[in-house]
């Protein structure tokens, strides 16, 4: 299908909007686990991929495929044609149902070092025993990703999250792409931090985009989920099958509720990153922080690769405090208005300390390898009134 060229929040607000049988304004829960065929041969068109119709729930079903499709709208807002995407139970069902049938034994991953944790010991420590082999790179340095290519044998696929979780590191994703494409690799992005709304990784040739869609694209803390959107035929046909063998699909109510809350996504992403910035800046210039990582602040080490490739700069952020560990623990231990808790994106403000929570399952030589420092306290910056963010972030601070 053409891609029409609305702007992206018209795509957010109406895409996926299919017809129904009841004209009801915004599509029905479809809570059926099967389908019903007219006939024989109507159910055999069917299976044969002759017309259109569904089977049964873990083969897909109309809330999956509206919610799909308008991720898929959105990361593909600028291609000449519509993406593919499936939607997956959750965002590591997305990673695993891409990766699996991408290698096989004696192929290798080359991935960052630094990526959200699961992902990194699914490379790292659960393929391996599978004799898939893992090479890590540092992200931010493609000289070292061309170290990596050097050494590396059959190399199947290049796995980059950029800005990544919890440092905010960035990855130059074109660079990436031009040397996946010199060795015939694919190119494999986790895009959950930035979303479509800052960052078409599709459109600088990325050939898959993967998202947690329990982050900001459903937005409201109240669904697990992801999402596997790429622009080729064969890649998501092969994702497809994987997703029926291995089973990770999405529910209807949980797709409906991510439907539900893409329609607001460009609304959200807007203020999350405007208040991003204000706490940055307020947190940069605090006597109790020792640093900020934020690829919105121009002292951030890679704030004109974050200007060429994002179209704004997000609301994650971390931070080192002077006094480390203690007055981080300090810090979550007396915020009043955010919330001490993992996950991240949704509308209100969540805080967490990755070395004791989201990291704690790496060693501290990986740790270190990714930057996390034992003190390092990570921000979702909500879109509360930004003023009472910082001021509990003030009261929590303690000057050492
Ligand atoms: C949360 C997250 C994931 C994993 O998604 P789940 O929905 O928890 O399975 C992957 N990547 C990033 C960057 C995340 O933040």
């Amino acid at each position: 299908m053409k891609n029409h060229k609305n702007g992206f929040g018209t795509i957010a607000t109406h895409a996926g909007n299919e017809a129904n049988e009841t004209h009801a304004h915004v599509q029905p829960i479809y809570q059926s686990s099967t389908y019903g065929f007219d006939s024989v041969e109507f159910g055999q068109a069917i299976w044969r991929e002759e017309r259109d119709g569904y089977i049964y729930g873990r083969l897909g079903n109309p809330n999956n495929d509206a919610t799909a499709q308008a991720i898929a709208a959105l990361e593909g807002k600028n291609l000449a044609e519509r993406p593919y995407g499936l939607l997956c139970g959750s965002g590591m069902a997305a990673i695993s149902t891409v990766i699996l049938p991408l290698v096989n034994a004696g192929d290798t991953i080359v991935s960052q070092q630094a990526l959200y944790s699961y992902a990194y010991n699914l490379f790292a420590y659960h393929l391996p025993q599978k004799g898939i082999q893992h090479v890590a790179f540092h992200g931010p340095d493609l000289n070292d990703l061309d170290r990596a290519l050097a050494t590396a044998e059959n190399v199947k696929v290049i796995y980059i999250e950029t800005p990544v979780n919890p440092t905010m590191a960035l990855t130059d994703i074109r660079g990436v792409v031009e040397r996946a494409k010199a060795i015939g690799a694919t190119v494999v992005i986790d895009n959950t931090f930035a979303t479509p709304y800052l960052q078409r990784p599709l459109e600088m040739g990325v050939d898959v985009s993967i998202h947690s869609t329990t982050k900001y694209l459903s937005g409201h803390g109240g669904v697990v989920g992801g999402a596997i959107i790429t622009p080729d035929a064969q890649l998501h046909r092969k994702f497809m099958t994987a997703l029926f063998h291995y089973g990770g699909v999405a529910g209807p109510m949980d797709a409906w509720l991510t439907l539900l809350g893409i329609r607001t996504l460009h609304v959200r992403m807007e203020r999350h990153c405007e208040n991003a910035l204000a706490v940055a800046e307020f947190l940069a210039a605090h006597p109790a922080v020792e640093k900020v990582y934020y690829p919105g602040l121009e002292s951030f080490d890679q704030h004109e690769l974050a200007k060429r490739q994002m179209d704004d700069f997000g609301a994650m952020l971390s931070f080192e405090l002077k006094g480390g560990y203690a007055a981080g623990a300090t810090l979550m231990n007396n915020v009043k208005l955010c919330s001490l808790a993992v996950s991240l994106g949704t509308v209100d403000t969540l805080i967490q300390h990755p070395a004791s929570m989201t990291h704690f399952r790496l060693s501290p030589a990986d740790r270190a390898a990714m930057g996390i420092s034992e003190g390092l306290v990570r921000l979702s910056v909500g879109i509360e009134d930004v003023q009472d963010i910082i001021a509990d972030l003030e009261q929590g601070l303690v000057v050492v």
